[in-house]
């Protein structure tokens, strides 16, 4: 699809530097089809990144260049590259040669376009820059943000169209280069990237990187920090602060048979190791699937793997995302609900079908909710093909891609056997793998290969309706748990009774103890809130999931036994899925509404500019 907005013909001025050219007239920008990008990738593409980069803690900036092997495809005299927010400061073509670039006209969301002259042979183009300290992928850490409180911290988050930030770049999932990178940072820390990684410190601080196999930008990544590699075979291990090695060691023992499980339903791992690398908390989401080194939220780390179902959707990324890649971002569907489904059938693997139906069951409830708030305020954000042109593409990332996305895989599944389409999609990694995917492009592909080009067979899986209609199509095989079947029967009870005893917690793991609380609701009511927490002590929780859950309904209750731990809570954890709806809860109220401005004046400097745009647009919106 084309969007109309960037056939627009962008007025560009010149930037305050001294190579930049005498005279500039209105450049046509000629787009490619990415509506979140400034990109001509049809025209001139990156094909190859060399990254040279500084790290300066003390002024927080990343200092350096990026060099790029580009294939100008049609001989044009033009490449644009996507930035935000970046200080651009010369740009060479072709070794040596100096030329002229500008940088036009910003926009709110998706930044600044750079363009650069070049020849019609120009193979090489090299951007010297550096990064603000406010750029919005990076979040510097003081030693008291990190988990040892010893050292300081920096991570980058480019998901969805942050790459722009740290790096001038063509910043769009649809464009897929290989790169290399050497990254100098102070000699106690170590440096670690979306690529092959030591697992040593060079007493230099020089660290380099190779990423043979091609990614999207969102995919770049970069961490430093005082950290510690545990190995569990040739191919996996899990980096942490070393007062947090163990305890991650321990919980995530279950990697390697992961990495097997997934091989064994849809191919190869194509990437060489798979590795993760815990963070600090205050990253925004729960893992990222940057290839070959995950970063993952320290709150997985629930002391139970009750919350290692987040390991297997990023490394279930391995296939869906990075290797068949969303075009662009309204095509996210097929990057989430692809990776939510596969996901399943690793836990499925492991753990057993009732515990995977379990996992599915409180994820369609999740998707249940988000259905109603969002057909009520926002019924188009309820179709897997999403029309995100003008808006940020975070927008996008809400339980539908994932949920609606995985249902709809879920129920083609029934349809034609679990065996024909496992088939299918082990077929359709391997034909697409390093390629980008569009919605349409992936409908052809189940109508040609799974139903043999027979639109009436297709038609039985009612695509249409499930991609570009609003909601939920009539029927479909929603998901069922006998085990939550019966916690939800104990709570009932509870309800009735106010008496805690008729609640059966043997065997409880961190979801059966959510989809308890889960079950109570605004009119609970003080005391039998007292009661709860009596018996199970739930405001103390160390847990992250069962803390947000049971602080919303806290919140709800006016419990306010519970204030301090919330407040405690939102200024320690930064991860946008807890994050979010704890202050929602807070915002519905004029008391709550004091409380969330009051923890927010202290936490926001500790979130993630992700987390912070999301927190902010919330406050505005309460006042
Ligand atoms: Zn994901």
């Amino acid at each position: 699809m084309r969007i109309s907005v960037f056939l627009l013909v962008l007025s560009l001025y010149i930037v305050g530097c001294n190579n930049t050219p005498k005279s500039v007239s209105p450049l046509k920008i000629n787009a490619g089809n990415d509506p979140h990008s400034f990109s001509n990738f049809n025209d001139a593409i990156i094909k190859k990144l060399n990254l040279n980069l500084k790290v300066d803690f003390e002024n927080k900036i990343l200092t350096g260049f990026a060099e790029y092997d580009i294939e100008n495809k049609t001989g044009g005299d033009k490449i644009i590259f996507d930035t935000q927010n970046l200080n651009i400061e010369a740009v060479y073509i072709d070794g040596n040669t100096k030329t002229d670039y500008v940088l036009g006209k910003s926009d709110s969301i998706i930044g600044t376009p750079l363009v650069v002259n070049i020849k019609p042979a120009t193979t090489k183009v090299k951007i010297i820059y550096k990064t603000r300290p406010d750029a919005a992928a990076i979040q510097w850490l003081e030693p008291s943000q990190t988990h040892d409180k010893q050292f300081p911290f920096m991570f980058t988050q480019s998901e969805a169209i942050l790459a722009r930030t740290w790096i001038p770049i063509q910043d769009s999932p649809g464009i897929k280069f290989t790169y290399t990178a050497t990254v100098t940072c102070p000699t106690n820390l170590m440096a670690l990237m979306s690529a092959e990684n030591d697992t040593v410190y060079h007493a230099d601080g020089v660290y380099h990187f190779n990423m043979p196999q091609p990614v999207s930008s969102y995919l770049m990544a970069l961490a430093i920090g005082h950290v510690q590699y545990h190995g569990y075979n040739a191919i996996s291990g899990v980096y942490a602060e070393p007062g947090l090695l163990n305890a991650c060691a321990n919980e995530l023992t279950d990697m390697p048979a992961m990495i097997n499980a997934a091989g064994e339903l849809y191919g190869p791992y194509a990437w060489g190791k798979y590795d993760l690398l815990v963070l600090p908390p205050s990253f925004p989401f729960g893992g990222m699937e940057n290839p070959r080194l995950t970063f993952a939220t320290p709150t997985i780390i629930a002391g139970d793997k009750s919350l290692v179902a987040l390991v297997a959707h990023e490394l279930a990324h391995s296939w869906s995302g990075n290797l068949v890649t969303n075009a662009t971002w309204n095509d996210f569907w097929l990057n989430e609900g692809f990776t939510v489904y596969f996901e399943n059938r690793i836990m499925e693997k492991i753990y057993g079908k009732p515990y995977a139906d379990m996992l599915a069951y409180l994820g369609y409830k999740d998707l249940e909710e988000t259905m109603t708030d969002l057909l009520e305020h926002n019924p188009d954000d309820t179709k897997l093909f999403l029309h995100l042109e003008n808006r940020n593409p975070d927008d996008g990332m809400s339980d539908i891609a994932y949920e609606k996305g995985r249902l709809f895989l879920k129920n083609i599944e029934a349809i034609v056997g679990r065996e024909k389409f496992d088939a299918f999609l082990k077929n359709y990694f391997e034909e697409n793998k390093f390629k980008s995917m569009t919605t349409e492009m992936f409908l052809n592909h189940v109508r040609n290969e799974l139903f043999d080009g027979d639109t009436a067979a297709y038609s039985k899986i009612n695509a249409r309706a499930w991609v570009y209609e609003n909601g939920l199509p009539k029927n479909y095989n929603a998901p069922q748990s006998a085990i939550l079947f019966k916690v939800q029967q104990d709570a009932d009870a509870f309800t009735k009774s106010g008496n805690t005893a008729v609640i059966d917690t043997a065997g409880y793991s961190t979801h059966n103890w959510l989809q308890l609380i889960r079950t109570f609701d605004a009119k609970l009511g003080i005391e039998k809130l007292a009661a709860l927490d009596k018996a199970f002590h739930f405001t103390q929780s160390q847990n992250s999931e069962i803390q947000c859950v049971w602080y919303i309904l806290a919140i709800k209750n006016n419990y306010d036994a519970a204030n301090a731990q919330i407040e405690n809570f939102l200024c320690n954890v930064g991860r946008r899925k807890f994050v979010r709806p704890l202050f929602a809860a807070l915002l519905e109220t004029e008391n709550g509404r004091a409380f969330a401005a009051k923890i927010y004046d202290k936490a926001r400097p500790t979130y993630h500019a992700v987390t912070r745009e999301t927190i902010d647009e919330m406050m505005a919106n309460a006042k």
